[in-house]
């Protein structure tokens, strides 16, 4: 029996070293994470495209790129954590507070499965008035009426608070977990998305995230969802108050417990294995299988309200950004090594979200896809990101409330989806759930080829800033054309 073992390293090579990068782009190399934050703070963009397209094209090929049909939909907007960056969130006495009655959430996964859906992504804010009892009923009202459609539901943090508000059985934290997860899939839950893992590292986390768990719990839902055999995503929302070294402390720690991961629950139920978890050729354990990262959108955010680095100020004093202060590779920082920690924002554009999501594509070797954000960055962004280390353009959505309450989002349909992974030079594909090829649109019949006036599906800016808002069209009115295409985490 083979058993996986993480690839090897070469730490006293150059981060820009050709022959490195070669290594690592050819899957036979890990990046260190000094190498990484190198790569990250002065390659230049061009070379960091290059790379991660290669390491990209190593693993998926060079004609196919991704998508999938889901929808998103966050049951309650009631929540007892006070994240800085969220404008989703309602303490429960305002007008505008709401959790979906079953009825209206059965009607929003028919409307999904009406137009060839395959998968929710069911997420809301951690609502105490709601019990276990109310999540398995739903589950199995789901499960029962849409068989065919998997439910990709509950991020980390609300699984901790599941903890906190049921008080299941067990001695350890993932024993709870376990126990409460247990029952979400006996009741129909088939994976867990990576929604709240912002970034890990304690000084941003507890600044940015009161009240939201922190990053070993999180770390520890994930790896007890592995434990029970399923898949997973990882996420990152960077561009705020974090330094660079945070943002590669957390692709470190996601790289770190993938292999764990695989370790101690990939081989399943195979007699030997020799694992690849960049292949899709095996049936391995619960693991992650995708990472998505996205800059911050600040828009009626607290944390979109501070001062923009750098301040005049900051460049009469020559101050360095508090972020990078701060940052530790090992995580080890304090918000005490910088008076202006937490009160500086540093937002990312499109060449820092493009060198961001290729250095993940480089450092996190053991990690299957990686998902292009183009719902934050735009749908030419989103489309050159597919050059920059992403497979996956995310996913065909019927709504997004989260971070279209904190700004834009763009609003794509399949047709103009399929035309961008076209006219970028692949083929695109529709995908299911676990990134199994369902569809590939290589004929006449493909949707963006069936389009014979592109004036109807021209990109729509979506401004979704209330709920009255982001009131969706009667039912009859919904079709592809209006179905909004976003990242799917
Ligand atoms: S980001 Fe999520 S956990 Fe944080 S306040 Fe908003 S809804 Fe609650």
């Amino acid at each position: 029996m083979t058993i996986y073992q993480p690839l090897p390293e070469q730490p006293n090579h150059s981060a820009t070293d050709p022959g490195l990068l070669a290594a690592v782009a050819a899957g036979q190399i890990r990046l260190t994470v000094e190498q990484g934050f190198d790569l990250l703070t002065n390659a230049p963009l061009h070379t960091l495209g290059r790379y991660a397209d290669a390491r990209c094209r190593d693993i998926h090929g060079d004609h196919l790129r991704s998508y999938i049909i889901d929808r998103n939909i966050n049951y309650t907007n009631i929540c007892t954590a006070k994240c800085i960056f969220c404008a989703f969130k309602r303490a429960g006495h305002e007008d505008d507070a709401y959790t979906l009655e079953y009825e209206e959430l059965y009607q929003k996964v028919q409307e999904l499965s009406d137009i060839g859906g395959t998968q929710i992504l069911m997420q809301g804010g951690m609502n105490p008035n709601l019990s276990l009892d109310w999540y398995l009923e739903l589950l199995n009202g789901i499960r029962e009426r849409f068989p065919h459609v998997n439910i990709h539901a509950f991020s980390p943090p609300e699984l901790i608070e599941f903890v906190n508000f049921f008080k299941p059985p067990g001695k350890t934290l993932i024993d709870k977990v376990r126990w409460v997860l247990i029952k979400l899939q006996d009741a129909g839950m088939h994976s867990l998305p990576g929604g709240g893992g912002e970034i890990f590292a304690a000084p941003v986390r507890t600044k940015i995230g009161m009240g939201k768990c922190d990053m070993d719990a999180w770390l520890q839902v994930m790896y007890a969802a592995h434990s029970l055999g399923m898949f997973t995503s990882a996420s990152m929302m960077y561009g705020h108050i974090e330094g660079h070294a945070d943002r590669i402390h957390h692709m470190h720690m996601v790289r770190h417990w993938q292999d764990k991961a695989i370790q101690d629950f990939g081989s399943g139920n195979s007699d030997a294995l020799a694992f690849d978890p960049t292949s899709k050729s095996q049936e391995p354990g619960g693991h992650y299988l995708g990472f998505h990262s996205w800059p911050f959108q600040p828009d009626h955010t607290a944390l979109g309200r501070l001062p923009h680095y750098p301040t005049k100020k900051d460049l009469e004093q020559g101050l360095p950004f508090p972020g990078d202060t701060v940052a530790k590779l090992d995580g080890s920082g304090t918000k005490d090594d910088d008076k202006n920690f937490g009160r500086r924002l540093r937002l990312a554009g499109a060449t820092e979200y493009l060198r961001t999501q290729a250095v993940s594509r480089l450092m996190l070797d053991n990690i299957y896809t990686i998902g292009s954000s183009w719902v934050t960055m735009g749908p030419h962004i989103g489309q050159t990101a597919l050059y920059y280390g992403a497979n996956d353009m995310g996913s065909v959505m019927m709504e997004e409330n989260v971070v279209s309450s904190a700004g834009t989002t763009y609003c794509l349909d399949e047709p103009v989806l399929c035309n961008l992974i076209r006219t970028a030079g692949f083929t695109p594909a529709q995908r299911d759930s676990k990134y199994d090829i369902i569809r590939t649109h290589t004929n006449a019949n493909s949707p963006d080829l069936l389009v014979t006036d592109w004036s109807e599906h021209r990109t729509k800016r979506l401004h979704i800033q209330s709920a009255e808002e982001s009131a969706e069209p009667p039912s009859e009115q919904l079709g592809t054309a209006q179905l909004t295409v976003g990242a799917s985490d």
